[in-house]
């Protein structure tokens, strides 16, 4: 599958931007060329040097850089991007029988990864690897890292159930994958895997449903993540979600308003998606969505701004700004008179500001490699949530889809500057 189809068009731009002070785009757009310029100089022995363990995963390693590479290359038509995209990818396959590519140097001696994680271990690689081949038109690898990704996601079913580490990544992974690539065996695994994680589901006394392996009731390590990857899966294969799923749901949804500190109990850290609140808040927006159920839009306004009372210092996407913003980004489109759009703008400049230097890891969700990501959602008015816990690019079901047909005409004047000259090919 290529970009979206707008994205080939470069439409004319109308008169250039302004002389003097660069405009929001053109600052995410400098960003961006700055750190695809400066990622190509670097290789894995860099990041083995220079980074402390975690070396090859999606979340924290070479696999989080292949991701953003193709992520640009699939929005821009780039195939120098794409081609970097396999370097790195191809680099965190090689890499990953390495004692610390999934593993910080402080690991026990019986420590392991789980394979079969998604977003920290060895599933991830897979699935990036297969999304690249396909933007490559290389059918073989991609049939070999679907293969590879299936295996790993079977091998998972049976273990525990959290998004960042087990099934529910698995699954999650295996919905954008479907909805971006197609294909009946996606389609069967996708189907057996939720099948496995809806049989696993503990049913509590008042509507709350958790699994074993989870860690509280936040987002990427909690019951909500789990909720987010059957949620997915449901929006991709148009299959219907078990009865429990919209009151479970609403159980959690109205702790998050009530008793936030049942997510974490530091202010500062509702916004993070591993933990906090903004994390069940997207699911909400989301939930509002496949289930045009408006009270769930309600809950997601509600919770974000009680998350965004208070922002989080950090930049990363699991635990700080990057997170936030990307959360936003749906809510915007969905309640357009809010703060949301302005506020993650204003976050996702924030992430610009923290050095190179002072990123102490590569990857997706605790690394640099969610910045440009962010910044090509700003700068081309896409309104995707978190990379990998999301549909890549645009949400595919629900409401206000009109929006999306007519994305880059109703893009602000200077944002369509900046996208027709940020289309234009690199020379
Ligand atoms: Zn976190």
């Amino acid at each position: 599958m290529g970009p979206p189809s707008d994205s080939r068009r470069s439409s004319a731009a109308p008169g250039g931007g302004p002389a003097s002070a660069p405009s929001v785009p053109e600052f995410f757009g400098a960003y961006i060329d700055d750190y695809f310029g400066s990622i190509a100089r670097l290789s894995w022995a860099d990041l083995v040097r220079d980074q402390e363990g975690l070396y090859a995963s999606l979340a924290f390693g070479t696999a989080g850089i292949a991701y953003t590479h193709w992520y640009a290359g699939y929005l821009r038509g780039d195939e120098i991007l794409l081609a970097e995209a396999e370097r790195w990818i191809r680099a965190a396959l090689a890499g990953q029988r390495h004692r610390f590519a999934f593993l910080t140097p402080r690991a026990q001696p019986g420590d392991r990864m789980p394979p079969g994680a998604y977003l920290y271990g060895r599933a991830g690689l897979s699935f990036v690897h297969a999304l690249i081949a396909r933007s490559r038109d290389e059918r073989r690898a991609e049939r070999r890292a679907l293969a590879c990704f299936a295996e790993l996601s079977r091998a998972a079913a049976a273990g525990t159930a959290e998004l960042y580490t087990g099934s529910a990544g698995c699954l999650a992974a295996t919905a954008i994958l479907f909805q971006h690539l197609g294909g009946g065996k996606l389609l069967d695994l996708g189907t057996e895997l939720s099948a496995t994680l809806r049989q696993r589901a503990l049913l509590g006394g008042q509507g709350n449903v958790t699994w074993n392996g989870v860690h509280g009731l936040g987002l990427a390590h909690g019951a909500a993540g789990v909720h987010l990857a059957l949620l997915l899966w449901s929006a991709a294969a148009g299959s219907d979600l078990p009865y429990w799923f919209a009151p479970s749901l609403a159980a959690i949804l109205d702790t998050a308003l009530q008793f936030p500190e049942r997510f974490t109990r530091r202010e500062q850290d509702r916004c993070s998606l591993c933990n906090g609140i903004i994390g069940p808040a997207f699911l909400a927006l989301r939930a509002a969505q496949v289930l045009q159920e408006p009270s769930f839009l309600a809950a997601a306004r509600a919770i974000t701004a009680l998350a965004t009372a208070r922002l989080p210092d950090c930049s990363d996407l699991c635990c700080g700004r990057a997170g936030c913003a990307f959360a936003l980004l749906p809510l915007a489109r969905q309640d357009p008179g809010g703060p949301w759009r302005k506020l993650a703008q204003d976050l996702a400049l924030s992430t610009l500001l923290c050095d190179r230097a002072d990123w102490s890891l590569a990857g997706l969700f605790g690394g640099e490699a969610a910045i440009p990501c962010l910044a090509l959602n700003m700068t081309l008015g896409i309104d995707s949530g978190p990379p990998c816990l999301d549909f890549i690019a645009s949400f595919p079901i629900g409401a206000r889809i009109s929006d999306r047909h007519s994305a880059a005409s109703s893009l602000p004047s200077c944002d369509r500057t900046a996208r027709s000259s940020f289309m234009a090919p690199r020379s």
